[in-house]
């Protein structure tokens, strides 16, 4: 399952200056371990790049400028990637010299300092167990690439399941409406009664495969963060879109100021949509009122959409995220159970968390946060 290139073990050797380099490359070879000597730092990138299982350097062939431009190499590198260094130090300096280097050397992150004259050794366990350090990383790349294989191809497939049975699932849908409209005055009271269960179970299906294909949908989103868009444009779109349960339902509605965020138009437009829509369907006969806020929290903004309804009791909070989770009848209140499960695959995409605050009879908050 890990395959690894011959390059990727290799041990890099940076040390310009007398025989150190030919040295540790011939001690190392008796070991069976293969290096590759590097003339200068620049080459050294060159060659990380193409892949290494570890690097020993001599300390006195890394400039400042030497380590910043390491250390912009190993910020692009992947989070799975941990290269470690080995560095030949000299021997006898005064420890507060060695504390300054070992400072100055700090942004190589995972650096061993080994003092020179070295013993082989010391030489073999520390590439041993640099190079053991670098196969873990490996096999964790292994698994997030397999991972992310394995996500993908579910999306694919819950995707072209949801659209592929969209078809037949329309055409009982019309067809169950036709044979009712030519033909209901043929039928007894139970025919008709099983073409009515036909019907509205097409429809239902409809309903569930458009909110599977809004599920695939929300995980589609690129690394790159989108630039940023005011919050109060989906906002808009989402209660315009939700217009006629609004006016139907006599909901008031109040909103704060909303800020600017990294998220794309369409997703936040989902989540807003979600959750006022829950906030109408589920609404207690007194006039509802439904607040949407946001406030800035440390490193995210925080929004919250509160209203006066039935509440949700306390052992539900967490279950009512999952997919399909429903706390009532279709009869009582009609939906897929696939609303809340949307906004949470949203919301995390970017990073975000969402959860409730509720109690059965006494309205709900629904919480998000989004990073600023
Ligand atoms: P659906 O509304 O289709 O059932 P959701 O995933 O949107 O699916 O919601 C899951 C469950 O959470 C609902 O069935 C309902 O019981 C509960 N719920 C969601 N929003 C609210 C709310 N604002 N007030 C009370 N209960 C809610």
């Amino acid at each position: 399952m890990f395959r690894r290139s011959a390059s990727e073990m290799r041990v890099l050797i940076l040390a310009p200056l007398g025989r150190d380099a030919r040295l540790l490359a011939d001690t190392l070879a008796a070991l069976d371990i293969e290096t590759k000597i590097s003339p200068d730092a620049k080459i050294l990138i060159a060659l990380l790049a193409e892949g290494a299982g570890t690097a020993i350097v001599a300390e006195e062939a890394l400039t400042a400028d030497h380590v910043q431009a390491l250390a912009a190499w190993l910020a692009s590198q992947p989070p799975w990637s941990d290269m470690p260094f080995v560095i030949l130090t000299h021997s006898g300096r005064p420890s507060a010299e060695s504390k300054r280097r070992a400072q100055e050397l700090e942004p190589l992150g995972n650096f061993t300092l080994i003092e020179r004259p070295v013993r082989p050794e010391t030489m073999e366990t520390a590439i041993r167990a640099a190079l053991r350090a670098r196969v873990r990383q490996y096999e964790m790349r292994s698994r997030q690439e397999a991972l992310i294989q394995a996500n993908a191809d579910l999306e694919q497939f819950a995707h072209s399941a949801s659209h592929d049975l969209r078809e037949p699932i329309r055409s009982i849908s019309v067809y169950s409406e036709l044979l009712k409209k030519h033909y209901e005055q043929f039928l007894d009271l139970r025919g008709k009664e099983f073409l009515s269960f036909i019907h509205s179970g097409a429809q239902r299906m409809e309903g569930l495969l458009a909110d599977m294909l809004s599920y695939a949908h929300a995980s589609s989103i690129s690394d790159d963060a989108p630039e940023p868009i005011c919050a109060r444009g989906p906002l808009d779109a989402a209660l315009e879109n939700l217009s006629g349960a609004i006016r139907e339902s006599g909901a008031s509605i109040t909103v704060g100021e909303m800020p600017m965020v990294r998220m794309r138009t369409s997703h936040l437009e989902q989540v807003f949509q979600n959750l006022v829509g829950n906030a109408i369907k589920y609404r207690r006969e007194e006039p509802l009122h439904i607040r949407l806020t946001a406030r800035r929290e440390d490193k995210h903004w925080l929004f919250c959409v509160e209203d006066n309804g039935i509440g949700i009791a306390l052992e539900y909070r967490k279950a009512i995220f999952g997919i399909f989770k429903r706390l009532h009848t279709n009869q009582a209140y009609s939906g897929t159970g696939m609303g809340l499960a949307i906004c949470q695959r949203i919301v995390e995409r970017y990073r975000g968390r969402i959860w409730v605050e509720s109690e059965l009879g006494c309205g709900s908050k629904f919480l998000f946060t989004i990073p600023a």
